[in-house]
């Protein structure tokens, strides 16, 4: 079972082999300038992606959904879905951002008012000033606490689910509040309610998600056609991104400083992190001369791949010289500290700017 409130997982071909996700990479080649995540395979796995090739290259309506649950600080794994964000958004879909303040308020106990204000000065801000046009008509951003749409959407669809459907995928059991065994409802209405009338009614949806969201999507897509006959629902598609390593080898993770890069470190403390991450450099020097360093067990090569290094040729080059043992750790953690700080500077420079907008919007 995979838990999304928990923090563990990620053997990705054990998951697409369990529970019947396809691999992205099969689809790459339908997608019109697929992006570097996409082609370099940090998506990893998809559901249905088919419909929205189609509407890709039709160039039909569809829609982008995704949730934030504002429960901590953003880091630079973070920075994933919000590339995707805007990656869709230039492909003209619609834009669904929902603040998932009652699941925090259920599943985490964090007030309304505290998910308002983490949800504006911490997210909201930092996905505009990463590029993400929110002020769009197209895009709909929400708290789902205040969106009646969803919330009475949620209920509707409860009338097909039962408590031991809801126990098998999510594992709740007698000690769980029953507010939070309601929460995968209101994430299931985040994600159709795209398709009610009122919004243009049924059309592709994609999802991009960790798969540790696997089962909100598996139930979404259930009863999207347990409700295709009344509301006219199609399936919803989703795709399935890897997480980045921490910095100090296991999951990057906002509770867990020393692992991750937040968004809203100062340039020196982000630098320094990266200067003393783990690598997949050898014991020695000479053993690192003679063996090569591991890329493929490297949190600094990751952040270069990630995020840091758009050129396929220059990636390719500094693998390479890894791999041969030419370029030694030191170099490549300058490399990627410089790098990072040009991404910092340009953020902090947007930041004050966004925090405006984002005001004006919630
Ligand atoms: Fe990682 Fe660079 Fe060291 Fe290779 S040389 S292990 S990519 S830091």
């Amino acid at each position: 079972m995979i838990d999304p409130w928990g923090s563990s997982i990620i053997d990705y071909e054990k998951l697409t082999e369990q529970f019947g996700i396809k691999e992205f990479k099969d689809v790459v080649s339908e997608i019109p300038d697929a992006s570097k995540l996409m082609t370099r395979g940090i998506i990893f796995g998809q559901r249905d992606y088919k419909r929205i090739t189609d509407a890709l290259n039709k160039k039909e309506d569809f829609a982008t959904m995704t949730g934030m649950m504002p429960s901590g600080k953003m880091h630079i794994g973070h920075k994933m879905v919000v590339d995707q964000l805007k990656w869709y958004q230039k492909k003209g879909a619609d834009l669904y951002l929902s603040i998932a303040d009652m699941e925090a308020y259920a599943a985490r106990g964090i007030s309304k008012e505290k998910s308002r204000e983490i949800a504006l000065n911490e997210y909201i801000v930092n996905y505009i000033a990463l590029g993400l046009d929110i002020t769009q008509d197209n895009v709909h951003l929400y708290l789902q606490s205040e969106n009646d749409d969803v919330k009475d959407l949620a209920y509707t669809i409860g009338r097909k689910v039962t408590f031991s459907q809801m126990r098998s995928i999510y594992g709740f059991d007698n000690s769980t509040n029953i507010s939070h065994i309601y929460t995968p409802l209101l994430q299931v209405a985040d994600i159709l309610h795209p398709q009610l009338e009122k919004y243009g009614g049924p059309k592709p949806v994609i999802v991009p998600v960790g798969p540790d969201q696997d089962p909100h999507i598996r139930l979404t897509r259930d009863l999207a056609t347990k409700f295709n006959e009344e509301l006219g629902f199609i399936e919803p598609s989703a795709t399935f991104h890897r997480f980045m390593t921490g910095l100090t080898g296991d999951k990057m993770s906002s509770s867990k400083p020393k692992s991750a890069i937040y968004l809203t470190d100062s340039i020196k403390d982000a630098t320094k992190k990266v200067k003393s991450a783990k690598t997949g450099g050898r014991e020695s020097l000479k053993e690192q001369k003679e063996l090569g360093g591991q890329p493929d067990k490297c949190s600094i090569y990751e952040l270069l791949v990630y995020h840091l290094i758009d050129d396929d040729k220059q990636l390719e080059e500094i693998r390479n010289k890894c791999l041969s043992g030419e370029t030694l750790c030191g170099t490549c953690k300058q490399c990627a500290s410089e790098l990072l700080e040009d991404m910092f500077e340009n953020l902090e420079s947007k930041r004050e700017e966004a925090q405006k907008i984002a005001e004006s919007l919630l």
